[in-house]
């Protein structure tokens, strides 16, 4: 089979493995393929596939979870915070750089742009419509390669607009190194884009690359004066924290009543503010309806404590843990 690791300069290194094969000649292969010395070096990165993490010290293990290094599929390379990792180039640079040469080789047809509307322009198929070459240049940069269809929502596979097998797997990385970077205990430094995992949780760590002292969580340079070092956050306005917690402001429909003014969709994680009005909230991501005290589905909040969207279904809003969070898995 195919597969691809995730090196150094955020190219795809393409290499073969059987089909059936042992830790060991995995490592001989990951090893060969990224120019490692020796195996203990190959050993001390962290290898995952998608968002899971695979044991290469333990055969045994990696044996059970080798069904999930499957054809073509990304493996990434992360340091273990005491080996980085570079990448000068990230993949969203790679895609962004390739894009207008990748489009040049995409199939069209002369007919009206969905966007621009203009008539007789080359447009390419994108699901259920047509865009014209400039908009749907402008449209993959702002969703940032996310592709789903503006009419049917359905996810748009690298391999639907273009042609360049190497390209069509650098879109497909970066997805994968997307999801891989949600994971709380992932981090790609700001700095020189060194791709790491936190093992220990704490705030302060040191980019072995650019050597520079950080919080791992807001990527922000350490400020021994106004940062702490605690698990999860620095306790300057981190990003995580900020998530799981919020201050209470009065309540649109009474004034005596409180409410959080600001939530993080429990489906999603994406974060939402208080609209000052109903206490119902629909996460504009996920659309998701919940309650911003008790945090459950609408209905539930409803059915459960006979509420309405004016009604204080718990004394205290419900807090949010960082445990809520992904991490990396091992499989
Ligand atoms: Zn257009
Ligand atoms: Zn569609
Ligand atoms: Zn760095
Ligand atoms: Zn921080
Ligand atoms: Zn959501
Ligand atoms: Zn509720």
């Amino acid at each position: 089979m195919q597969i691809f690791f995730q090196t150094f300069d955020g190219h795809n290194k393409c290499t073969q493995l059987p089909d059936t094969f042992t830790l060991d000649e995995f490592l001989k292969t990951a090893g060969k393929v990224l120019g490692f010395i020796n195996r203990d070096e190959t050993r001390s990165f962290r290898y995952t596939v998608g968002s899971k993490s695979l044991n290469v010290n333990n055969a045994q293990e990696f044996d059970r979870q080798k069904q999930y290094i499957t054809n073509d599929c990304n493996i990434f390379v992360l340091g273990r915070l005491l080996g980085g990792w570079t990448l000068p180039d990230t993949l969203q640079t790679i895609a962004e750089q390739q894009l207008e040469v990748e489009l040049s080789k995409a199939d069209t047809r002369s007919t009206e742009c969905s966007i621009c509307l203009d008539t007789e322009t080359d447009c390419v198929r994108v699901c259920c419509v047509w865009i014209c070459r400039e908009d749907l240049t402008r449209w993959l940069l702002e969703r940032q390669f996310k592709m789903s269809c503006t009419l049917c929502s359905k996810e748009i596979m690298p391999r639907d607009i273009f042609k360049t097998p190497e390209y069509i797997a650098t879109l497909r990385a970066l997805k994968d190194e997307k999801q891989l970077l949600e994971n709380v205990d992932c981090q790609r430094c700001i700095t020189c884009g060194a791709l790491m995992h936190n093992e220990t949780m704490s705030a302060r760590q040191k980019c072995v690359k650019c050597r520079r002292d950080f919080c791992f969580f807001c990527n922000r340079r350490w400020n021994v004066a106004t940062m702490v070092d605690r698990q999860y956050t620095c306790g300057n306005e981190c990003v995580y924290q900020t998530k799981i917690t919020f201050q209470l402001v009065p309540f649109h429909y009474k004034k005596d009543m409180k409410i959080p003014n600001r939530r993080t969709c429990p489906k999603c994680l994406n974060f939402g503010a208080y609209d000052g009005k109903c206490k119902y909230h629909t996460c504009t991501v996920c659309k998701f309806t919940f309650c911003f005290l008790c945090l459950k589905e609408q209905e539930v909040c409803k059915k459960v404590y006979k509420s309405a969207y004016d009604h204080a279904c718990v004394r205290t809003p419900v807090s949010q843990h960082y445990s809520m969070f992904p991490r990396l898995m091992s499989l």
